[in-house]
């Protein structure tokens, strides 16, 4: 490991409440969830902070509840338990399907939904479908909560619109009505960091997002318009294509990936026709 361990202070807080007032008065402060991303950055040598604030043990950030047809997901839920939960299972499918392709069952285990959001790798399996299900994230800090819709969310790449004193306490998602689609294409089954990955909701006016297409996770909206107003799904891709804006890294190429975004397209309205 890159970084010494032993020039790092990390802070345990007692309470949510003590957690904010650290990050209120003792900034710089790095909030850390289950540690799967910032452990790859502290390998690394990466990552620029020296303090660390453990989330781990805040039990009011945890936990997945129905209110009034509305599921909310505390941001300490892992994918390990979103897969647990008959509520999600039933009620989401597709997070269900997104949480069983984080990595593997060892990263199912401690990553968890808010550091996924917080993160804001455009790759990152949750984001699409919490963008396709029109989320809201629910932040939280010293001086209150505020509620910001999923897709107002990011502002660019890795950047969003939380505070360094704010927290993610929880994403909510509104009742889905219609059919939920998920697929990640990626290296291999396990693993594997998505070269695309697309979550949709088949409903008269269809949802659509995708990952790793753009700087950020997106919605198509221009693409959704024409299947919503009844045109065909070769002109909804040729639309896609042009709505999307891939590029070549080391994982994929732009080319390749703006090919297999429009293949998905079509196999999500296939299969949910
Ligand atoms: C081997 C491996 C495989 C992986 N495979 C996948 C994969 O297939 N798909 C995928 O999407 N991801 C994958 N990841 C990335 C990672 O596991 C996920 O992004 C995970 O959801 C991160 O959650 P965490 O709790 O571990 O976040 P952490 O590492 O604890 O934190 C990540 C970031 O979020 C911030 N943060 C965390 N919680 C909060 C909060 N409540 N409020 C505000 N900020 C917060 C932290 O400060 C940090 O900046 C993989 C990682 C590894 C190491």
């Amino acid at each position: 490991m890159r970084t010494a361990i032993s020039t790092l202070e990390l802070l345990e807080p007692r309470s949510l409440k003590h957690a904010l007032d650290v990050l209120r008065s003792q900034q710089p402060v790095v909030p850390l969830a289950g540690c799967t991303d910032v452990y790859v950055l502290l390998n690394a040598g990466t990552s620029p902070a020296s303090r660390y604030l453990n989330l781990w043990n805040l039990d009011a950030l945890r936990g997945i509840r129905l209110r009034g047809g509305v599921v909310s997901i505390g941001a300490l839920t892992t994918f390990a338990d979103i897969l647990r939960s008959p509520m999600v299972r039933a009620r989401l499918p597709m997070l269900a399907a997104a949480a069983r392709e984080v990595g593997a069952v060892q990263i199912q285990n401690r990553g968890t939904l808010g550091g996924n959001v917080a993160n804001g790798s455009p790759a990152g399996d949750s984001l699409p479908v919490l963008a396709a299900a029109d989320a809201i994230v629910v932040l939280r800090s010293a001086l209150g909560s505020r509620r910001v819709p999923f897709n107002g969310f990011y502002t660019g790449y890795r950047r969003t619109v939380m505070r360094s004193d704010e927290l993610i306490a929880a994403i909510e998602i509104p009742q889905v009505t219609g059919r939920q689609w998920f697929r990640k294409v990626g290296t291999r089954a396990a693993q594997a960091i998505s070269k695309v990955v697309i979550a949709a909701v088949r409903t008269p006016r269809p949802r659509i997002a995708f990952g790793s297409v753009a700087p950020t996770v997106v919605r198509v909206p221009r693409t959704e318009e024409v299947l919503a107003g009844g045109g065909s799904i070769d002109d909804a891709v040729a639309v896609l294509s042009s709505e999307i804006a891939p590029i070549d890294d080391v994982r994929s190429t732009a080319d390749y990936r703006r090919r297999v975004a429009c293949n998905l397209l079509r196999q999500f309205w296939t299969e949910t026709a």
